[in-house]
């Protein structure tokens, strides 16, 4: 079958063959990546790149305008030009970089993260102006290019819009997607789209010692209170509880679900305690929807086998659930490790604030039922950040939803390897962004 793929695919693997990695330090981006991305999105998308305003946003990020018939509900589409680094050690079956096609699937990293989407807009937008259409509403497309480092460019796009006077009527960046597999009972794949995001906030642990030679130590030295720190988190996480947007998602699925849960998640509302367990009970993804969460991630010691660390330090990366604070997170932490454990915030960021539903809700779950008649359309809180956070100082209806089908192994090969999008499914959702833009209302 290879040989014969259709041009927006090719458009696709080439936009993923461009190692766009994005680095919290500067000097280790490749910036001549990006300069080529652009580039190749310019060769790819001429129409879009004639006939919409673009500006440049921070080093290489793009806001584009296309002007449509009234500017009173203004939409953004968003998605990212980077990506994440890929682990050489990792087991890909596929280059990473190479976008081959095996099994009906673009192979590579960003495909599902977040080239997929960059190259669905782009092309929806493409075939729009090729057939001269124009669209309702003014049509904003954001592509940020440090996404995955939690970079400025968002933020300075949407400092633009501000600028500008635009305050979006919808606002779709990527999050949730046409989910094959993704809850337990439920065979039909389920359309969630984020209305919320949990904060992504991180701090380091650290304790101070006199260090020295490892053939005499002494007891509970910088090291052990750190562990004693840790197993203590770890032990004590924050108090678990089911969001209203979780209680809706549950009784959406609950015609779904087998016969004996039935009845009781359509009452979900009224089993919030049971629903709380039940959560916490069905694995860390399902827990993750039920609390702020603490991981463990880095730790440091000493640097040699036979020295003491004087001092230790473990990186803690807390999701802070919408309804919680930094604060009040923070307060947690500080009691459970006790005295004598230093807490630093190295980076703060609260949970976004839930996006209503409404109208503009409305258009994106029309234009899935429309598209993917066989998905459970639900509202949903998403654990990982994005990029549209930053939109919600503009806008109260945020949503984050790509419109692609992804099963589980896809869903856990985003930031990990493997990571890959089927063709159709990325066809299809080309035809879905088409079809948002051909809705927006008069
Ligand atoms: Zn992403």
């Amino acid at each position: 079958m290879s040989g014969s793929t259709d041009p927006a695919v090719e458009k696709l693997q080439a936009l993923v063959r461009i190692p766009t990695v994005s680095d919290r330090d500067p000097a280790g981006v490749d910036t001549d990546a990006f300069d080529r991305l652009l580039e190749e999105l310019r060769a790819q998308f001429p129409l879009l790149h004639e006939q919409l305003e673009l500006t440049r946003i921070g080093s290489h990020g793009l806001l584009l305008h296309w002007f449509g018939r009234s500017a009173t509900h203004p939409v953004v589409l968003m998605a990212h030009l980077d990506v994440v680094p890929v682990d050489e050690s990792a087991p890909w079956q596929h280059p990473p970089f190479s976008a081959e096609i095996h099994d009906g699937a673009v192979w590579g990293r960003g495909t599902l993260d977040d080239k997929g989407c960059v190259a669905a807009i782009c092309e929806a937008v493409e075939r729009l102006l090729e057939a001269g259409h124009r669209p309702a509403q003014d049509v904003w497309l954001s592509f940020g290019c440090d996404e995955e480092v939690f970079g400025t460019s968002a933020e300075a796009a949407v400092d633009e819009l501000v600028r500008r006077g635009v305050r979006p009527w919808l606002v779709l960046d990527e999050g949730g997607a046409v989910a094959h597999e993704a809850f337990p009972g439920v065979t039909a794949p389920v359309a969630a789209i984020g209305v919320a995001e949990k904060g992504a906030t991180s701090i380091e642990l650290r304790v101070e010692g006199r260090g020295g030679h490892a053939s005499t130590p002494a007891r509970n030295g910088p090291t052990a209170q750190l562990a004693k720190a840790i197993v203590a988190l770890d032990r004590s996480p924050m108090p678990a509880r089911v969001p209203d947007t979780t209680v809706d998602l549950m009784r959406r699925l609950a015609p779904h679900l087998p016969r004996p849960v039935r009845p009781l998640m359509s009452r979900a509302d009224r089993i919030k305690p049971l629903l709380t367990r039940a959560l916490l009970a069905a694995g860390p993804e399902a827990a993750a929807m039920a609390r702020t969460t603490f991981a463990i991630t880095t730790l440091q010691g000493s640097p040699a086998l036979n020295v003491i660390a004087s001092s230790a330090t473990a990186g803690v990366n807390i999701r802070v659930m919408p309804g919680d604070t930094v604060e009040a997170v923070l307060a947690h932490v500080r009691k459970v490790v006790g005295d004598g454990i230093e807490v630093r915030v190295v980076e703060r960021g609260e949970a976004s604030p839930v996006s209503r539903l409404g109208p503009a809700y409305d258009l994106v779950a029309e234009t899935v039922a429309a598209h993917f008649p066989d998905a459970i359309a639900t509202p949903y809180v998403q654990t990982g950040a994005t990029d549209s956070r930053h939109f919600t100082r503009i806008c109260d209806h945020v949503y984050r939803f790509a419109p692609f089908r992804m099963d589980a192994a896809q869903r856990h090969a985003v930031h990990s390897y493997d990571e890959h999008l089927g063709v159709e499914a990325f066809l299809a959702g080309i035809d879905w962004y088409q079809s948002l833009i051909e809705r927006l209302p008069q």
